[in-house]
């Protein structure tokens, strides 16, 4: 049986109308589910007794469930578990301009890059959608507060589960449901080029990251499998496109890892690649976890990297450090989990 929380209003719509039902018992039943979180069909006051027979017949409202929190004061990681017992982790910021989330899109994840603790535990499967829609509505349950941002860069690669991210992203992003604005919401990818190509052509105006982290194809192909397929030139060609179609700025994410991407020269390198791109970098110091031999820069290396780019005119910005303490890098709460 399907879940409510995979469905798009076009799509309940559509479901409506094949039941002779009328279109708007989707925004109704939106009104419910994400207005006022009301997920039993039977407490759906406006609607007739069959109707909820029907639509319990016809789709679940299984939730799935937070298993750990783990928080400090800036940031909470969640645990959940899914209905095949499989776990997969979000992890919650406050910031000053309001509290963002990452979800996870994968219950592992194949791009095996060298530095990640999730690509460390292979994909199991893909995330349905309303695996990931209730992953920001637990979250907001449980802080009694509404999330203003999401990022899709927790547990696997949204690209390789795209039709089911962009469903997600729809959800959350409709008024009638989640209601996150466009410009609120980013989709990180570690580079699959005809996804990105995809994404231009949706008529959706979120925001593109991209796991680069190194400045040249020797480097970046160490570190990440999927060089070897779409290597730094054709990527950075394809950014570039989709910059001009879009007219969008993309994030260009940049884990710096000690003595292996953070030098004067692969500063140096990544200006000269992104010059006269509206791009800007984020500078991600490293979250060091036991089974990864990698470290994290020291500060003051980090300090002349973004002096350096600064210089060559890139913006750039260094990411406020969160949750090293509750393990909040990607996958670590999921694979101690997996681990035990
Ligand atoms: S960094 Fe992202 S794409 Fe790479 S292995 Fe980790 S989760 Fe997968």
């Amino acid at each position: 049986m399907e879940n409510i929380f995979n469905k798009r209003i076009d799509e309940l719509e559509d479901y409506f109308l094949s039941i002779n039902e009328k279109k708007f018992k989707a925004s109704q039943i939106y009104d419910w589910l994400y207005k006022k979180r009301v997920y039993d069909f039977s407490k759906m006051t406006n609607l007739k007794k069959e109707l909820i027979l029907k639509l319990e017949n016809d789709f679940s409202n299984e939730l799935i469930t937070i298993v750990k929190k783990q928080s400090d004061k800036d940031t909470a990681k969640y645990l959940f578990k899914l209905e095949d017992d499989n776990f997969v982790e979000s992890v919650l910021m406050y910031h000053n301009y309001g509290i963002s989330v990452c979800v996870s899109s994968q219950v592992g994840c194949n791009m095996g890059c060298k530095f990640c603790e999730s690509g460390r535990l292979k994909k199991v499967r893909d995330l349905q959608t309303y695996e990931m829609v209730e992953q920001i509505l637990l979250i907001e349950e449980d802080i009694k507060q509404r999330i203003s941002s999401v990022v899709i860069m927790g547990i696997g690669e949204p690209f390789d589960n795209y039709d089911n991210v962009m469903n997600f992203i729809k959800i959350i992003n409709h008024d009638k449901g989640i209601a996150i604005g466009a410009r609120h919401i980013t989709v990180s990818t570690c580079g699959i080029i005809p996804k990105i190509k995809q994404l231009m052509n949706e008529p959706l105006q979120i925001n593109l990251a991209i796991s680069l982290h190194a400045p040249d194809n020797e480097l970046r192909s160490k570190l990440m499998k999927i060089n070897k397929v779409y290597n730094i030139e054709q990527l950075i060609a394809t950014l570039k496109e989709y910059i001009q179609k879009t007219n969008r700025r993309v994030t260009i994410e940049y884990v710096t890892l000690k003595g292996v991407n953070d030098s004067h020269s692969h500063a140096l390198k990544l200006a000269k690649l992104l010059k006269g791109m509206n791009a800007y970098v984020n500078l991600i110091p490293y979250n060091e976890t036991n089974n990864i031999g990698f470290k994290k820069s020291d500060k003051q290396t980090i300090l002349e990297f973004y002096d350096i780019l600064k210089k060559h005119n890139i913006n750039v910005t260094i990411r406020r450090e969160f949750g090293s303490k509750i393990d909040a890098a990607c996958g670590q709460l999921r694979s101690k989990e997996v681990d035990a």
